[in-house]
């Protein structure tokens, strides 16, 4: 058999982000002998990256706030797409699970009387986000990460899955690589987590930092588990556009919520052209009402600047291709004409940061010039409401990674709780499930040799292909051809191009040997990345209507039909293959509570 280590757990858990760790916590607090596995060092997931907040329905802000107004947003913002089990508990547990948070050590900023302090964000009717300036996640993560180490953990960091075993149909394990050294490791596991963040890398422009190449997306996929709503990638509407080496890090929609508008380049605030019908009754359509909603929250309409992701981005690509766009191929926007620099810098501190290092700018004298960038993926594994469990035994899901919770387009915010909140589950039920079982499963030691042969493929003298030049002719693609706005066309040939790629991946050659070899790492994320960008694909041609983030120029409408239905993408006889599948209905008490509003 190849040479690797070898490990037993009950449970493993794949990314030690928000979703990791809290899984982590939970099954170690069962009982479960648990590991944490994690591509970078612990403490560098995506979570610690969150600028703006966590969404949960405190009502320290706005009395009013509850459940039952977070539900109505995020099922509205997500257009009707989303699994309504999860946002009902979401929306149910965030108030706690960011209360636990506290009582583990958390310092959030306060209200006067000194509860959390609450910020808004777009297409939250109230102001929800519990944050710490715009450095949440910095607290976030390193709170779990004090709790978690307590707790013992086994922690394997700088290692990064490449494969799930499975013994028959259920779960037996996990096999992967440490970067430092290139040695291969098996963990025999009958539960696995997955909690491994987005897919960002797949596109040119983006906020996602190098790790997050749709590994967790693809594991559950070669593992036989669905995937759901694959079409839906997030473009946020403010990523730096200038200099080039920054372009796509992100640019907080908490400059919006504290006060920061958007502006053409002829100076119009350009989001009163651009209301949706469905946000008409309770968004401002003039500046006066809008700039009042800043002082007068309780009583004046919401500001357009503040409407969900998916319209904010597309109005900006429409302002940008007619020519409103500012020299760089964005928009201004401008927080220094209506903030005082004291406020910017207290609110802001890592905004005010990053653009004087980054760009040379000060928010608080000169606007920011700002446009899309690939965010977050709404798309993912699907799973058991309850349970986080996905189609196949043994594996689960939590956090960026499973689909369902954030419909066609996320909330800003929604993903921080929806860590806490599914984190704490998938750990639950994972633990539970290794703990009911009569028979641990087993690894068949043919399938470890055949992973290590196909792992060392790329040292191989008989390839010829760069891995960095397939990674970079692959983001063109996406970008190009999978973009904010899509067509049959361009879907179509996107397919044709990523065949090629595929094919010149096969090729692919790298040089040195096995130690810290940046090339070898890269040669072999290009499996997910090709994996999940052919989903992505596929299901934005199933799709054949224009829902969140997926606009289809063809299919300009929103079928009410198809808010019911489910692109589900499957491999289970090698073949990629795709389904459209109907979701049980909205149960009465909560379509009335839609109906409401
Ligand atoms: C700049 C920025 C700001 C954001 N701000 C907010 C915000 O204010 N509010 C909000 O709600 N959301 C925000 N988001 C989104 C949110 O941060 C992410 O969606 C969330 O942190 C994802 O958490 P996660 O636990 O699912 O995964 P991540 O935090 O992305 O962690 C993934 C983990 O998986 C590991 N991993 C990946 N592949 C493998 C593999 N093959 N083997 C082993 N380990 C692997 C990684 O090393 C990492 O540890 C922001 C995102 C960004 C990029």
């Amino acid at each position: 058999m190849a040479e690797h280590e070898s490990h037993e757990f009950d449970v493993v858990v794949v990314g030690a982000g928000g979703a990791g760790l809290r899984a982590a916590i939970e099954a170690s607090a069962q009982g479960a002998r648990t590991a944490l596995v994690c591509k970078s060092l612990l403490g560098k997931a995506h979570t610690v990256m969150a600028e703006g907040g966590i969404a949960a329905a405190l009502g320290n802000v706005y009395p009013d706030d509850d459940w039952r107004v977070h539900f109505r947003d995020t099922l509205r913002g997500g257009k009707l797409l989303n699994n309504w089990r999860m946002v009902q508990i979401q929306a149910q547990e965030a108030p706690d699970r960011v209360l636990e948070l506290e009582e583990w050590g958390a310092l959030f900023d306060r209200t006067e009387d000194g509860r959390i302090l609450q910020r808004d964000f777009g297409g939250h009717r109230y102001a929800r986000l519990a944050h710490v300036g715009d450095r949440t996640g910095l607290e976030m993560i390193r709170t779990l990460q004090h709790h978690a180490v307590h707790k013992g953990i086994d922690v394997f960091m700088e290692c990064t899955i490449t494969c799930l075993l499975k013994d028959d149909e259920r779960i037996a394990g996990a096999f992967g690589y440490w970067r430092e050294s290139g040695r291969f490791l098996l963990f025999n596991a009958p539960a696995v987590v997955l909690a491994t963040g987005g897919i960002g890398k797949a596109y040119k422009i983006t906020s996602n930092s190098w790790e997050y190449t749709g590994d967790g997306h693809a594991l559950a996929l070669w593992a036989g588990a669905d995937l759901i709503d694959m079409e839906c990638v997030q473009f946020h509407p403010t990523g730096m556009v200038w200099p080039p080496s920054v372009r796509g890090i992100l640019v907080t929609e908490g400059v919006r919520g504290d006060g920061g508008v958007l502006r053409n380049a002829d100076g119009d605030r350009f989001m009163f052209g651009y209301i949706p019908q469905m946000f008409r009754a309770e968004t401002a359509d003039t500046e006066e009402e809008a700039d009042r909603w800043y002082t007068d929250k309780q009583n004046a309409r919401r500001t357009p600047d503040l409407l969900p992701r998916d319209e904010v981005a597309r109005a900006i690509n429409t302002e940008t291709k007619e020519g409103r766009g500012s020299p760089h191929g964005g928009v201004y926007l401008d927080i220094a004409n209506r903030r005082d620099a004291e406020y910017i810098k207290r609110r802001l501190p890592s905004m005010y940061h990053q653009f004087l290092q980054l760009a040379d700018v000060d928010i608080t004298r000169e606007a920011m010039e700002v446009g899309p960038t690939c965010h977050y993926m709404m798309g993912g594994v699907r799973v058991d409401a309850e349970t986080q469990a996905s189609t196949v035994p043994g594996l689960f899901a939590a956090g960026e990674v499973a689909g369902g919770a954030h419909g066609a387009n996320r909330l800003g915010g929604n993903s921080l709780s929806d860590l806490l909140v599914f984190g704490r589950r998938a750990g639950l039920h994972a633990a539970e499930y290794a703990r009911g079982l009569t028979a641990r499963p087993t690894v068949d030691p043919g399938q470890i040799d055949e992973l290590a042969r196909h792992a060392l493929r790329p040292f191989d003298a008989a390839g010829s292909e760069n891995p960095y030049a397939i990674q970079q002719d692959l983001q063109e693609c996406m970008h190009a051809l999978v973009g904010i706005i899509r067509t049959e066309d361009e879907l179509a040939k996107a397919l044709e191009e990523l065949a090629m790629l595929q094919d010149r991946a096969s090729r692919v050659r790298v040089e040195g040997h096995r130690q810290y070899n940046p090339g070898w790492h890269l040669a072999l994320d290009l499996g997910p990345l090709l994996a999940v960008s052919e989903c992505i694909t596929r299901a934005a041609l199933e799709r054949r209507e224009s829902r969140g983030a997926q606009t289809r120029d063809d299919y300009p409408t929103t079928d009410p039909e198809l808010a019911k239905i489910n692109v589900v993408v499957r491999q289970q006889t090698g073949e990629l293959s795709t389904a459209l599948e109907t979701r049980p209905p909205l149960p009465d008490d909560l379509a009335k509570l839609l109906e409401d509003a």
